[in-house]
């Protein structure tokens, strides 16, 4: 097969492109106030698609954080006990105030994320208006049950909140991941102190800003800094009584082992190197189509889930590659904040790196082969930015490191198979465990193999994101509980006190 440039560089400048802004000095947002950190230091925001500082955050540090967690532990009491049905109206409202600033979220977005407006930014903004919605409908929810001791007693449980969460989110999807820890946590009753990631801070400070409006000061607090600066004292705080966490694996074992030592509850959403299987009967564009979706290439596949191993049955091997190629010559790569462009650019130089290295190893690798993408151009437009290119290695087997280890860029590697047991094993031998992908039109096959997909989330013929109402998360060490749903909210950001009455006694 030969090596192609897969995708269209797009120099132009559309008639429909949002103009960027100018730096601007952001606070956080601890009780209710906008804040400066402690130590006066701040973080410079670059957009990645441009190499340029447009805005700067305060550093946070331990003082913050103490400063942060005693307004959430003050205010929790009081929010606790607002009755569950109307704090998820409050949050309802959250969700119309977001609607109205759909534009301005999907803008930030792009420009600190470096994703497209278009595909990403802007589905990003309006998911976390669905997310905020769908979780102001659940505070009736918040039920417990009764048991059958018999006639002398009354024994139920009762779903009270948990106290103040720690949240850590990363800088992937950070809007949309950030209301997936605040909606929640708030319909629960519980307050929250949450740290946004250090390359992506804006959208969810914008997010925690709209909150104030609607809710008690104290109730959601956001502070920015770096991990081991303000990330570490939140999670070893010792009034913080959950601690949620989505990033990287290698983070999520640290925050488990902080955990450990208070013995709080821990939700950990981390990394993934998630299996696309192709059966023989589905080498066609739909399938083609739904893989690139999977593999979230207009993301950049900045994503956890994403399908990065595609397995493709020998007898089509060449064929859908063939399509794949050639479909992805159609996306348009370059200014996220373009209407007219598919995909954006990486998030920061370190990441940058660290997917050119994976690029180089896979073109030095004797047993692989380049058919797509490749070394993004080292001058021109491409170049203002950390815009990388599709990139597909062929002929390779599971056993090599761009086949076990999670890239967070747009590198697939595409492995033949011919045997289905020995398809399920290699999509299993990995210690992550995060998402699936099946694509064929014999459906009973499909759930098969599904089910013997050791996952979290296994699709069937589609590779769309979360939707709101789906148990999310991962097994092995992809992560532990489950966000995106009510069963999600209530394991995550409950617990469950057990009440026994007698009914027997002397009056
Ligand atoms: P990524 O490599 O994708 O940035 P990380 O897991 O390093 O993923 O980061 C995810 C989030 O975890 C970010 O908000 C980051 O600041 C935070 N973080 C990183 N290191 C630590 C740490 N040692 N303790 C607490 N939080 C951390």
């Amino acid at each position: 097969m030969t090596l192609s440039k897969s995708t269209q560089i797009n120099n132009s400048k559309s008639a429909q492109k949002t103009e960027y802004t100018s730096i601007k000095n952001h606070k956080m947002i601890i009780d209710g106030q906008l804040v400066d950190s402690h130590g006066l230091d701040r973080i410079q925001i670059e957009c990645p698609a441009t190499k340029e500082i447009f805005a700067t955050v305060p550093r946070g540090n331990n003082q913050d954080v103490n400063f942060a967690v005693k307004a959430a532990s003050d205010a929790f009491r009081k929010w606790s006990l607002v009755e569950p049905r109307e704090r998820g109206k409050l949050l309802l409202r959250i969700a119309d105030a977001i609607e109205n600033e759909i534009e301005n979220l999907a803008n930030i977005i792009a420009q600190e994320t470096g994703n497209a407006i278009r595909t990403q930014a802007r589905p990003e903004a309006k998911l976390v208006a669905d997310i905020f919605r769908y979780f102001g409908g659940l505070g009736g929810e918040l039920k417990g049950e009764t048991i059958p001791l018999g006639e002398n007693f009354l024994s139920y449980t009762r779903r009270e909140p948990i106290g103040v969460v720690g949240a850590i989110i990363p800088w992937n999807a950070p809007v949309l991941l950030g209301a997936l820890k605040i909606a929640p946590a708030l319909c629960a009753g519980n307050t929250i102190v949450m740290k946004a990631a250090e390359d992506a801070p804006l959208g969810i400070l914008r997010i925690a800003e709209i909150c104030q409006n609607f809710i008690p000061k104290g109730v959601v607090n956001l502070i920015t800094g770096f991990g081991e600066e303000c990330g570490t004292p939140l999670i070893e705080h010792p009034h913080v009584r959950k601690i949620s966490f989505t990033g990287s694996t290698g983070v999520g074992k640290l925050i488990m082992q902080a955990a450990s030592e208070r013995i709080v509850p821990v939700s950990l959403e981390l990394g993934g190197k998630s299996p696309s299987i192709v059966y023989p009967d589905a080498n066609e564009d739909w399938a083609v189509e739904g893989v690139m979706a999977a593999m979230r290439f207009t993301r950049q596949s900045q994503s956890c889930t994403a399908g990065s191993r595609l397995f493709l049955h020998e007898k089509i091997f060449d064929s859908f590659l063939e399509k794949l190629i050639s479909k992805l010559k159609n996306l348009k790569i370059g200014d996220p904040l373009d209407e007219a462009n598919d995909i954006g650019s990486l998030i920061n130089r370190k990441q940058y790196s660290r997917v050119l290295n994976y690029i180089q190893e896979g073109m030095e690798h004797p047993s692989s082969e380049l058919i797509c993408g490749g070394m993004p151009p080292e001058n021109g437009e491409m170049s203002k930015g950390y815009f990388t290119l599709p990139t597909i290695f062929s002929n390779t087997t599971n056993e090599w490191r761009l086949a076990k280890e999670e890239i967070f860029g747009p590198v697939l590697t595409a492995i033949s198979w011919k045997d289905e047991e020995n398809v399920i094993k290699m999509a299993n031998d990995s210690h992550y465990g995060l998402a699936g992908y099946i694509w064929t039109h014999d459906i009973g096959k499909g759930l098969k193999t599904a089910h013997s997909l050791e996952a979290g989330w296994v699709q069937v013929n589609q590779g769309l994101g979360q939707m709101p109402g789906q148990s999310y998360g991962g097994v092995k060490q992809s992560g532990i509980g489950r966000e995106f749903s009510l069963n999600g909210m209530l394991e995550s950001f409950t617990q469950t006190k057990n009440v026994t009455v007698s009914l027997s006694t002397p009056s």
